[in-house]
């Protein structure tokens, strides 16, 4: 069993991240990246980018930034560790 650490940069390779996001943020796609509202602030204005490729998202309008796990954490209010979990099972 790989640490914490490794398993986390295994499912950002493993995950599409557009995938993930876009079940709870609608994303339209927009060259390699996707864009949408983001769901951590008050956005209007489709500030949220999701730049599946380099498995990161990022918030123009709130600064939040983060990977698959990172998400998770934040949509699912769990720690990091119980993301790694729900991403491996998922
Ligand atoms: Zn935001």
């Amino acid at each position: 069993m790989s640490n914490w650490t490794e398993r986390r940069e295994a499912l950002k390779k493993s995950v599409p991240l557009e995938k993930l996001v876009s079940k709870t943020v609608n994303l339209e796609a927009k060259g390699l990246e996707h864009v949408g509202l983001c769901p951590f602030c008050g956005d209007s204005r489709a500030s949220f980018y999701v730049v599946s490729h380099k498995g990161f998202y990022h918030c123009f309008c709130c600064g939040s930034h983060g990977d698959a796990v990172d998400f998770v954490v934040f949509s699912k209010n769990i720690s990091d560790n119980e993301a790694i979990e729900y991403l491996e099972t998922a």
